[in-house]
């Protein structure tokens, strides 16, 4: 039996959303908080408060998912990889569940906004969604006939942190990644990545946004920037390709306003992919930045 009401709630660094939606997609209901900072304990009384609130206000319980950065290790339940650190190594799946006394689903923002795409947006006739998040870092989630691919080590469409493929004798070894590694996806596709690569190309340190408007202008140099972006974009997704032959691929995050990526790339990628003819549809997504919030409600499917 299918829950008349999704809760979706998408922790974030700064904000904590909340979303209720009805089976078919309509939202009941939205509210947002400002994340308590970097203190455990006021961010789950701030998530079951949310919860709570919410249904009192709409007079009916339903099932709760939620979108967090990082992930629940299978291993040993606790959260890792977060950007807000408070809550690495937090059993937050289980104290959640406990102060709202019931099950709830848990995934990464990333395989959030795959899902939410999946179910209602720009991939909703598809089998096979590949969700890639272009934004100030670079993630992905994939979603398989509705449902997140997850994985034993629980980290599917880690794509980010795969080195950049082909790499011409240039781009050896790449600019150091968090990670621990060199030359990561995620340093050349990020933001960061493009005015890393702009400033080493021309001298010229500005912004992403500014050499992609400046792009749009005319602008000789920045357009060759971008340029670079989109061959590195499409080996990138070549690999994609190659390995998961996805239906299609949803871009989200701030570079997926880039209107010429969905002309350019389709033309550049078949380089690499290794096929006669590519018919992988390459989408903008439908939810923008609602996706955190809807994907998460979709954890518990849609019918
Ligand atoms: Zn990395």
């Amino acid at each position: 039996m299918q829950p008349a009401i999704r809760f979706g709630v998408d922790l974030g660094g700064t904000k904590t959303e909340i979303v209720a939606l009805a089976p078919d997609g309509r939202e009941l209901l939205r509210r947002r908080v400002v994340t308590p900072r970097e203190d455990y304990r006021a961010t789950l009384d701030a998530l079951t408060r949310l919860v709570t609130d919410a249904e009192r206000e709409l007079g009916g319980s339903g099932s709760v998912g939620l979108g967090t950065p990082g992930s629940i290790s299978r291993a040993t339940g606790l959260l890792r990889g977060s950007n807000s650190v408070c809550l690495n190594g937090q059993p937050i799946k289980r104290d959640l569940e406990r102060r709202l006394g019931r099950e709830i689903r848990i995934t990464n923002d990333a395989n959030c906004f795959a899902l939410s795409e999946a179910i209602d947006g720009a991939g909703h006739d598809a089998a096979v969604v590949f969700g890639a998040i272009l934004g100030t870092g670079v993630g992905a989630g994939i979603v398989v006939e509705g449902r997140v691919l997850d994985g034993p080590n629980a980290i599917a469409g880690e794509w980010g942190h795969n080195p950049l493929p082909w790499p011409k004798d240039d781009e050896r070894p790449g600019a150091a990644c968090f990670c621990g590694r060199d030359g990561c996806i995620e340093t050349w596709l990020a933001g960061p990545g493009i005015a890393r690569d702009h400033a080493h190309a021309t001298g010229e340190s500005i912004s992403a946004e500014e050499i992609v408007s400046r792009a749009l202008l005319g602008d000789p140099s920045c357009n060759a920037t971008l340029e670079r972006y989109e061959e590195r974009l499409a080996r990138a997704l070549a690999h994609v390709i190659n390995l998961l032959d996805p239906d299609v691929i949803v871009f989200g995050g701030g570079l997926s306003n880039i209107e010429r990526l969905y002309t350019n790339i389709p033309q550049k990628w078949g380089a690499w992919v290794f096929s006669d003819r590519v018919d992988t549809r390459l989408a903008r997504n439908v939810h923008g930045d609602s996706s955190g919030v809807r994907g998460a409600a979709w954890l518990w499917g849609r019918t």
